[in-house]
């Protein structure tokens, strides 16, 4: 079974919602019989994301993010980043110097514990440009990300041979380019998306991460897929960064029943959004696991 949890269900300025970061879990028995997963993998950790991971630890069913009543940072597996905005990356320095330092239980010879994954360029300016600010603090020349983190670079989908993160033997997660930001044409800054598969029942799910509303790039993915996870914007800004609600309205009503939309603004409960629990498979739910494959 592959479970994803939202930490968040919130845009980058929402303030009613934690940021819209995700946990997955690969469970070979189930989420009702474990009391811990066989694998995880934590999407993003935004700004707001070790306070709504803090919150989560306390939920039913995530007792094993709880250290006596801290977050149990050594529980989470591997990290990975679609992007560099505050909103997916703030909660980095925190989650890597309490893994370095507090839970410093690798042992001597062996890399840091946990893994953080990205497309090659992601990673490097996650380094250069935002977390070496405050990390790079060691002997010498102050460090790296892989003090912290085993730093493991993936390709997307797009640029071919494609190494895909293994969930389990059973399923994996593939990086797609999203069109979020632009600053002068298409994907030239980098963004991304997840696809997620089920080999043994040949099923997929899409995760969007951050991106404009783009069928013609996402559109293959969505047909297919089982589960759709959908960023949105819910006000008509002129030139959105995100998919607008109304934008997505356009989507054929079989796509739409499979989408969950996530990142959404503080007025997310106002009377106008009433119908979106019948155009669309609702706003995503926050702290709720949601099952994206549950074949044995
Ligand atoms: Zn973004």
């Amino acid at each position: 079974m592959l479970t994803l949890t939202f930490l968040g269900v919130g845009s980058a300025f929402a303030k009613r919602n934690y940021q819209a970061n995700a946990l997955v879990e690969a469970w070979a028995g189930g989420s009702e019989g474990q009391a811990s997963p066989q694998d995880n993998l934590l999407i993003d950790f935004g700004a707001t994301g070790p306070l709504a991971l803090h919150r989560l630890k306390d939920q039913p069913g995530f007792a094993y993010l709880n250290q006596a009543g801290r977050i149990n940072y050594p529980a989470i597996r591997r990290v990975l980043i679609t992007h560099l905005h505050a909103d997916h990356i703030g909660g980095l320095e925190e989650l890597a110097l309490m893994t370095r330092y507090t839970f410093a239980k690798q042992a001597p010879g062996q890399g840091p514990a946990v893994e953080l994954i990205g497309a090659a360029e992601v990673l490097e300016a996650l380094w250069h440009h935002s977390l070496k600010g405050g990390l790079a603090t060691l002997p010498g020349d102050g460090g790296s990300l892989s003090d912290y983190f085993t730093v493991r670079a993936v390709r997307p989908l797009e640029d071919g041979a494609a190494a895909p993160i293994p969930l389990m033997d059973r399923y994996e997660v593939s990086l797609l380019r999203t069109h979020h930001i632009a600053r002068e044409e298409r994907f030239d800054w980098p963004s991304y998306g997840l696809v997620f598969t089920d080999r043994a029942a040949a099923a997929t799910a899409l995760f969007s991460g951050d991106t404009r509303f783009d069928p013609e790039n996402l559109g293959p993915v969505m047909e297919p897929a089982r589960l759709i996870f959908h960023d949105v914007q819910l006000d008509e800004a002129e030139s959105p960064v995100h998919a607008t609600l109304s934008e997505l309205r356009t989507l054929p009503e079989p796509i739409r029943r499979k989408m969950v939309l996530y990142h959404y603004a503080d007025d997310w409960d106002s009377p106008r959004y009433d119908l979106v629990g019948e155009e669309f498979a609702g706003f995503a739910r926050p702290m709720h696991r949601y099952t994206v494959f549950d074949e044995p």
